[in-house]
Formats: structure tokens, sequence, C-alpha cells
């Protein structure tokens, strides 16, 4: 499959839209041919003799009609140093829909293939450019929401989880033909790892894959965000609160009881960790219609939530309708918003449930306690696992790999102990060893391989 037998793609890199520029690529032995067809510059320039890595003014025009299409800059990219390891080209053209069709059709009616989602990145793995893990991580660099996911997807682009799983398993490799050894020459004196030696090795590569997997959690959230709901009876600040911790007017503030009707959802960024916040109507027993439905939406967000963090009023006592928005929150993690502290009353008094809780007291309005509040979202939530290890994982393709890693050598340890015959213990550790190749691409299928490269978008 890794051959030069691959054909010529294009596609419009660049988001559809208008725009001040529009890139459209093209990747393939055909790309710099397809794109001297329909490139005319003032100064006569050949495409196909240019050096590498250079770019050329002039115009896009459609051969069959002589028409000019737009005003261009054409960059001429030679392989291998690119980036799919082909030749590629890159026009930049006005940004507009019409105007990025029009040359993307030209290209295509000139032999090229529109690219499938992912493609050119698909063709950096294939290439061997980048392993698996590192293409992955590209899709990451596009969708990350804080610039600490955008650092942890740029860490694995550059192939830091990749170095850490290839490490481990040169490690395996070596414990793996020690193992062989003793299976091809049993009477003789090895020298090498003593059995003893083999198991304490293994513990320690078990180690390593443990606290990868631990770490995904947190790799996960950096990537995705935190789920978080804002709950409380109407009026004791959700909406005040949601403003502020976003630092703009977006939700609608009101001081009519029960108007928060739709769900809103937002970002905020809690030192580099997204929290994907869900501002609620107030949970209670509703009388009208669209009342009725808010609730409902709104224990739904409840249960989806990771975090929630609820809301009381300390401008009065805490009263039964607060209670039972207490009751249907308290199985989940929660944090205690105190809010109002500029008009606290002193009948106001925290409920025993909420005793052992994490809180803080705000105001939200003044926008006070709200740094306090971000920080407390942080450490119940981010242990500094990734800081401690400097690599973390973010995929739960990757996190299935290094369970069944785990898995099979547990197996293998077991094997050795009970004294199996040592080619079982062997095909564990090439199982494990298998497992951990799944990461970065040595061991793959073309069906991991297109759901993968699915999730990106056109001219990646
Ligand atoms: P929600 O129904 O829970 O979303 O509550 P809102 O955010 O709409 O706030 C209800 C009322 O309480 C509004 O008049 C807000 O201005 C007021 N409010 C919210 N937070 C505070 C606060 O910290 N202190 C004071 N004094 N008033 C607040």
């Amino acid at each position: 499959m890794i051959s030069s037998e691959f054909d010529t793609i294009a596609a419009i890199s660049t988001p559809l839209g208008e725009g001040g520029i529009g890139i459209i690529r093209i990747s393939g032995k055909e790309a710099i041919s397809i794109a001297n067809r329909i490139f005319q510059s003032s100064k006569g320039v050949n495409l196909l003799v240019v050096k590498t890595h250079t770019i050329h003014y002039g115009f896009i025009i459609d051969p069959e009609t002589g028409q000019k299409i737009d005003e261009v800059l054409v960059t001429v990219m030679r392989a291998p140093n690119t980036y799919t390891r082909e030749d590629v080209v890159e026009i930049n053209c006005h940004g507009g829909y019409v105007t990025l069709k029009r040359i993307l059709d030209l290209v295509i009616s000139q032999g090229a293939r529109l690219a499938e989602p992912g493609e050119f990145t698909k063709r950096a793995f294939l290439r061997g450019r980048i392993d698996l893990s590192q293409a992955e991580s590209v899709i990451d660099l596009i969708r990350a929401k804080t610039e600490q996911a955008q650092k942890i997807a740029l860490e694995h682009l550059s192939g830091r989880l990749s170095k850490k799983i290839n490490e481990l398993r040169d490690s395996l490799m070596r414990v793996c033909a020690h193992v062989e050894a003793y299976i091809d020459f049993p009477e003789e004196d090895i020298d090498g790892l003593t059995q003893e030696e083999i198991q304490t090795e293994i513990n320690r590569i078990k180690e390593e894959i443990n606290k990868l997997i631990e770490g995904y959690e947190e790799g996960k959230i950096y990537m995705e965000g935190l789920r978080a709901a804002i709950v409380g009876k109407p009026n004791v600040g959700k909406s005040s609160l949601l403003n502020a911790l976003l630092m703009k007017d977006r939700a609608i503030v009101t001081e009519i009881p029960g108007t928060t009707r739709d769900i809103i959802e937002e970002y905020v960024n809690i030192k580099g960790m997204p929290l994907k916040i869900v501002d609620t109507a107030g949970i209670r027993e509703a009388h009208d219609l669209v009342e009725a439905e808010g609730i409902k939406r709104t224990l739904r967000a409840v249960e989806l939530a990771q975090l929630v963090l609820l809301v009381l009023d300390s401008s009065r006592p805490i009263d039964s309708l607060d209670e039972e928005i207490i009751n249907r929150v308290i199985h989940k993690k929660i944090i205690v918003v105190i809010n109002k502290k500029d008009i606290k009353s002193k009948e106001f008094c925290l409920p025993e449930v909420l005793k052992d809780k994490p809180r803080v007291e705000i105001s939200a309005l003044k926008g006070e306690g709200i740094e306090e509040l971000k920080e407390l979202i942080f450490n119940t939530t981010i242990s500094g696992k990734y800081e401690q290890e400097g690599v973390v994982i973010t995929k739960m393709r990757h996190k299935i790999a290094l369970e069944n890693a785990l898995q099979a050598l547990n197996n293998a340890l077991q094997s050795f102990k009970e004294k199996e015959p040592l080619e079982i213990t062997a095909m564990f550790l090439r199982e494990a060893l298998s497992f951990l190749g799944q990461i970065v691409g040595v061991v793959t299928t073309e069906d991991i391989l297109n759901l993968i490269f699915s999730e990106f978008c056109i001219g990646k």
C-alpha cells in the first residue's frame, strides 16, 4: 500500500465561507503538472522546473476557454520534504466559495481526485513521515479549545507520546528476546536477564503503562472539556454566575423567576482546562408546559454533567425548594457555590449534607470569588499527573490498546509464575507488543485507519 501508486488528490484546505484568502491543496505525482496546466504567470514561469518550496505569482486560467478565474500565489513543494512526502502544490486564491470551488473543479478536471477527510494526513502516515498517534494528534490540534490542549496536541504531533510508547516497546522486545532465548537454549547458561529480572522488568513496564492509563481521564478533559451544569432554584444567580465566568453578557439575566428556559452551553477556560458549562433552568415543580420541558432538560443536563455547580442564595435562608434540588444532585460530584455574599443573611445556614463538599463564597454580581471558584474547579478535577509525567494520552483508542497490553502482561506474568511452558509466556509478551504497536500504527488494519481519518475535516 505504501507505494508511489497513490493518485493525485486535491481539496479546499481552508474553512468554507468568506475570507481574505482560501487555499487549495494538491498532493501527488501529478500535482505540479496539473497546477502548471491551469497557471499562467506574467513572467512565463514554468512550474515544472521551478525550485522546490518557492512561491509564484500569476493567474488561474481555464485551459479550455482561456477564461481568467482568479489572481493567485502558487506554492510548489517537491517530495519528500512536504506534508504528505509527495509533491504538493498550494494555490492561494481569494477566499469565497465560488472562486475556491471553480479552481477546485478545474484541478479535478485536470486529473486530480477529491481528497477524502484526513487523506493528506493519512498519506503522511502511510508514507512514514509521522506515525499513527502523531497523525491522530493533528485533529486534536485543529480542535483544541485552550492553549493547554493545543500544547498537548503539538507535543503528540512532535512525537512525545510515540517516543514513550516506543521506549516501552523496546523494553518489552528485550524481555521477549530473553524469554525466547530460554526457549531455544533451555540447557544453556544464558548470559542475560535472570528469570527474576524478567519478572521485575515486566512489572516495571506494567507500571509505566498503568500511569499512562491513569492519565487518560485528565487528558480527555483537556481535549474535550469537562461538562459542568449550573444548578439552583430560580433567582439564586445562575445566569449571573455564567456571565461572570464568561466575562461577557451571553445569558439573559432577569428578575422574573423561571425565565432561563433554554439550556445554554458555553466553554470557559479554567487554567487551560475547557469547562463546558450548561446553564440550566431551576429544578422545581412546573405548572406550565414550557417550564416543565425546561426542568426535564435540566435533569438530563445534570445526569450528563461530570461536575455540578450547585448555586445557593446566601441572602436568604435555605428553603424546601433548595432542599429538593440538593436531593436531586447530591449523588453527583458537586461544588457548592454560595452566591450573593455581598448581601449575605445571618439566617443563611449551609445544609448538613453539603458540609463535606468543596465550596466557595462568591458574588456573581460583583465578580468576587470567581477566581477562587475557577481554582477550586481546576483543583478538584486536575491532579497534575500530566505535569508530572510530561506525557498524557487523550484518545480512547490508545487507552484500550494500553489496557489490552496490560492484560497480556498480566497473563505473561501469571504463566511465568505457574511455570507454564515459556512459549506461552512469550506468546503473551508478543501480544502485549502488538497492542502497543497499534498505538503508533506499526500494527494496524484498513478499518482502523478509515475510522481514525474519517474524523478529520476534508483538506487536512
Ligand atoms: P437565575 O434565575 O438563577 O439565573 O438568577 P439570575 O442570575 O437571573 O439573578 C437573579 C437576580 O439576582 C438578578 O437580579 C441578579 O442581579 C441578582 N444577583 C445575582 N447574583 C448576585 C449577587 O452576587 N449579589 C447580588 N446582590 N445580587 C445578585
